[in-house]
């Protein structure tokens, strides 16, 4: 290729990507995203994500704590918006795995493992994990990752077209290891939590659970360190700001209670 095709496919590259830039959506808390894929696509990868984790991890056998886990699921999902509930086949699946994890795929495909039940102690703090990662979901997190990753190849493969030096390339690539692509970013963990305590409180779970869970979770770090915590900021800054947004998430909770929503899920 000579140069000026090599500039004129950069280009097109470029305009490209700027048109893809233009794909932007609100999250539920008005924050502008870039999200480059539909919502049917985002589900379609999630519940195929699923099925392979399910292929690869045994469901749990304790069928109380999996009743249990269903439970609370159950509450949650019933608390959210008429349309965000109907638009998928929300799922929980209890992984018979030591890990302190959970996760809620686009889709609405939710794991908790078994690990977390000792974490999360109660129904109420069970629902505070369940429901920071619906509040993923609801924001379109996976999404929004997903779309800065190929907007990042576009960049990098701009930069390779235009002849940059492999010290360039490698740079670039270093940028994004260091964070400027990771998953969820701080931005969205606070989105997460504070669309989830009000979800929580929204099912009737008592939102101050989830204050205890993050003390439980730090409390824990020492011996084994939870999986989520290796993917979630430090359990004080979010501390801070769920204690912040408390008045308000009990207000829903009174509400909650006084449409008679009073789980009642038992280990
Ligand atoms: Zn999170």
């Amino acid at each position: 290729m000579t140069i000026r095709s090599n500039h004129r496919a950069a280009t097109s590259i470029l305009v490209a990507s700027l048109t893809l830039l233009t794909a932007c959506a609100s999250s539920p808390l008005e924050r502008r995203q870039v999200v480059l894929y539909s919502e049917a696509e985002m589900a379609a990868r999630g519940a195929a994500a699923y099925s392979q984790m399910r292929e690869e991890t045994s469901a749990s056998e304790d069928a109380r704590a999996t009743r249990y886990v269903q439970c609370v699921a159950d509450h949650v999902v019933e608390a959210l918006p008429e349309a965000q509930r109907n638009i998928y086949l929300w799922e929980v699946t209890l992984f018979a795995s030591e890990q302190v994890n959970a996760f809620a795929l686009p889709g609405g495909k939710i794991g908790v493992y078994e690990g977390l039940l000792d974490v999360a102690i109660n129904q109420h703090q069970l629902a505070a994990v369940m429901a920071h990662e619906v509040g993923h979901v609801l924001a379109n997190h996976s999404n929004e990752r997903a779309s800065q990753s190929a907007l990042r190849n576009v960049g990098f493969g701009v930069a390779q077209i235009l002849g940059a030096s492999d010290t360039t390339l490698r740079a670039l690539d270093v940028g994004t290891q260091l964070g400027v692509f990771l998953p969820f970013n701080r931005t969205q963990e606070s989105e997460a939590d504070l669309i989830g305590l009000t979800l929580m409180a929204r099912a009737g779970f008592e939102p101050d659970e989830s204050i205890s869970l993050w003390e439980n979770m730090a409390a824990n770090s020492g011996e084994r360190t939870p999986a989520l915590l290796s993917t979630h900021p430090s359990p004080s800054a979010r501390m801070d700001e769920l204690r912040a947004r408390m008045p308000a998430a009990e207000l829903e909770l009174d509400a909650a209670q006084a449409r008679g929503a009073h789980p009642d899920c038992i280990r």
